[in-house]
């Protein structure tokens, strides 16, 4: 029987649950066309505000994801794996896990996105590698797989396009921030790539999506439950963005730091969370102890192995790793206080690059891949009148408005700083 989407939207607004057939069938009727977009977005608004059970999250996942194709592998032997992040600032982490997973026996299909908000995403920064392709089909990314073991690519038409539609709806519709919509929209797109296993890095803080780590956990709890229900083993790691992830933000410099933790150099911080998140998805989906996941990832750098698979990837993806944008000039800003880190509004740093150009004000602004931020200290270090904060790469020269948000990024007092725990908490 055809469904009234009145009717629905009706049920839904006033808190009641819709059935599996209804939802696929709203979903469905909107990616052929035949439901329009102010019936979609009122639906859109009335889960924002009633939010949707497990059951109804995973009927609208599931819907999302059969609106489009799923990759198709042949078998192998290598378990099929991905990580997503909810994005933070300075999070290059996709970037060094999907070749060192590739080289201890897994295929990574990443399906990858571009910044939001404040955050940086994966495909801008790849972009700063002249040449590299993230706009691969279906077939170019399998194949790349089959070759290399990873792929790191944008969402073609093809994978999920009713979430393709219903975000770009929800981004103007203010409908953006709901947990349920957020888990159909991340895990149609994730389930699409047929997985044997998923990490989640759901971050909170300062510099993510999610402020508080009550709302991350809302949110893991739900990816974890309906990834889950969908057949994809998984689980999550809460992680605390009150200050960037590693020393770089920006395009090119997260590239030449990402190729740092190949190289078993660059900050700890960044390289203890591409080691939990890979030790988490060896450990489940292999019957080895965290030691011996611990090992095998030592192993793939120590012996270059992981390094070699990211430059062979980035060459069949059409990019040239020794052609990497830079900015030529560096200028420093220094502290105008005498104290201790107290703490960072990390986010203030991803506007910062967003102001030099380095990410997008409006959808379609070309970026700058070559500005970036060197983040000279952590939260609990001493700092003196006049030392050095941040490097800021940009040709020309620090703005008023950088400067400005760079200022209001950090903060120097005379108390003590709380205790910084980077990995808060695991769920699943
Ligand atoms: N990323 C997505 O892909 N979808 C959302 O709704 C939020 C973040």
């Amino acid at each position: 029987m055809p469904i009234n989407p009145a009717q629905l939207i009706s049920t839904k607004r006033d808190g009641g649950a819709l059935s599996e057939s209804q939802i696929r069938e709203l979903i469905s009727g909107y990616a052929d066309g035949s439901l329009p977009d102010y019936q979609v977005s009122a639906f859109a608004m009335a889960v924002y505000f009633q939010g949707m059970n497990r059951e109804e999250t995973r009927a609208l996942t599931q819907a999302m994801l059969n609106s489009g194709s799923k990759f198709t592998w042949a078998d192998n032997g290598r378990p099929k794996v991905d990580k997503h992040s909810t994005g933070g600032i300075g999070d290059k982490i996709s970037i060094p896990l999907a070749p060192i997973l590739a080289s201890v026996g897994f295929d990574v299909p990443m399906i990858s996105g571009r910044g939001l908000g404040a955050t940086g995403g994966t495909l801008d920064k790849l972009e700063s590698i002249q040449g590299f392709r993230t706009d691969l089909s279906i077939e170019e990314t399998q194949a790349v797989v089959e070759k290399c073991g990873c792929v790191i690519t944008g969402a073609s038409p093809e994978i999920a396009p009713a979430d393709r539609k219903l975000y770009a709806l929800r981004d103007v519709t203010g409908t953006v921030p709901s947990i349920p919509l957020i888990t159909g929209s991340i895990l149609s797109k994730k389930l699409a790539e047929t997985l044997d296993g998923l990490v989640l890095d759901v971050k909170y803080g300062s510099g993510a999506f999610m402020k508080s780590i009550e709302q991350a956990r809302e949110l893991a709890d739900s990816l974890v439950q309906v990834a889950n229900d969908c057949g994809v083993p998984t689980s999550a790691l809460l992680t605390n963005m009150n200050q960037p992830i590693g020393r770089f933000v920006g395009n090119a410099v997260e590239i030449q730091e990402s190729i740092a933790i190949l190289k078993n150099e660059g900050p700890e911080d960044t390289r203890e969370l591409t080691t939990a998140l890979a030790c988490e998805l060896i450990s489940r989906c292999t019957q080895v102890t965290t030691d011996q996941a611990l090992a095998q990832i030592d192993s793939a750098i120590q012996s270059g192995d992981a390094l070699r698979k990211l430059e062979q990837m980035i060459e069949l993806q059409g990019g040239r790793i020794d052609r990497l944008q830079a900015a030529e000039s560096k200028h420093v800003l220094e502290s105008n206080s005498t104290g201790s880190v107290t703490g960072f509004d990390s986010e203030q740093i991803g506007w910062a690059i967003i102001e030099m150009g380095g990410g997008r004000k409006q959808l379609g602004d070309p970026i700058n891949h070559g500005v970036g931020i060197e983040v000279l200290v952590k939260s609990g270090d001493t700092v003196e009148k006049g030392q050095p904060l941040y490097n800021v790469f940009c040709d020309q020269g620090i703005l008023p408005s950088v400067r400005s948000l760079l200022e209001h990024s950090i903060t120097i007092g005379s108390e003590p700083p709380t205790e910084f725990n980077l990995i808060a908490d695991r769920v699943g």
